[in-house]
């Protein structure tokens, strides 16, 4: 449902040029969590921007359900990237605007009735565990807690599509294995694709069915998680596995 066919992404820094993405190919399937690992600067963060056209590609595409992102118009942009929730490791939040305030948000751009967005703001606390928090400020929340407002604000608009870009990385390991239960469940019962970074090899371990392994803008292997742990053969990735063992 989301394919990457031989995209790159090369930014010009005056004389200076950075290739961040070198051809990258990958399939990702409906329902799936897969998951993308490799070192700072590997060049995951861009590729996953090129999912909604947050960064253009240099060249090759992206489809989605089998439709171009990079040829819609900017009103078939906007609806496509309404069904693509994003979070962060910095959590991104509206410190100005309470937890319903925030979670809120996307709906009030969508134009969604008021009424509606009180239900469904209702909602999303449960489904992430909030409900009391629902008049506190980002400021007076842990960590974990900012995460759960990120994915209620995420799936606020229904998503089809989960980009956690170090979802957890910024966690102690207690509240990361708390977030991606979370994040099982909005798969699970949601039915939601997930495309997840990290540079943790044990979040791959605990959630992906599928792991790609990126290294300088190329990913350099690609497969079924378990296969990849009985059966490592690049080099990146035997290291990553030797760092959960
Ligand atoms: P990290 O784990 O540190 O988040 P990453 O794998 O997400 O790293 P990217 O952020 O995608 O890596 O960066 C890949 C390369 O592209 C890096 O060399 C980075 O400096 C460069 N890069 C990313 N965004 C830009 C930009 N807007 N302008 C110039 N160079 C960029
Ligand atoms: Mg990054």
């Amino acid at each position: 449902m989301i394919e990457f066919r031989n995209v790159s992404k090369t930014f010009s820094l005056g004389k200076r040029e950075v290739h961040a993405v070198k051809a990258v190919t990958l399939s990702v399937q409906e329902g799936e969590i897969f998951g993308i690992i490799g070192f700072s600067g590997a060049g995951k963060s861009t590729l996953l921007r090129i999912v909604n056209m947050l960064e253009r590609p240099t060249s090759g595409k992206v489809l989605i359900h089998g439709v171009n992102v990079g040829e819609l118009s900017p009103k078939e942009l906007r609806t496509r990237r309404q069904n693509i929730g994003m979070i962060f490791q910095n959590f991104n939040l509206f410190n100005s605007r309470t937890v319903s305030g925030n979670i809120a948000y996307p709906l009030r751009l969508a134009g969604t009735p008021n009424k509606e967005i009180e239900e469904r703001v209702k909602e999303l606390l449960q489904f992430v565990g909030l409900t009391e928090k629902a008049n506190d400020y980002p400021n007076q929340l842990s960590g974990g807690q900012k995460q759960r407002v990120g994915i209620a604000r995420a799936l606020a608009t229904s998503p089809d599509i989960l980009i956690c870009d170090e979802a957890t990385s910024a966690l102690d390991p207690e509240t990361t294995a708390e977030i991606l239960k979370l994040l099982k469940k909005v798969n699970k019962e949601l039915g939601i694709t997930i495309l997840l970074i990290t540079h943790e090899m044990h979040v791959i371990q605990s959630i992906c069915s599928k792991v790609a392994i990126m290294e300088e803008g190329k990913v350099i292997e690609t497969g079924e998680v378990f296969e990849i742990f009985t059966n490592p053969k690049h080099s990146t990735t035997q290291r990553f596995i030797r760092s959960v063992q």
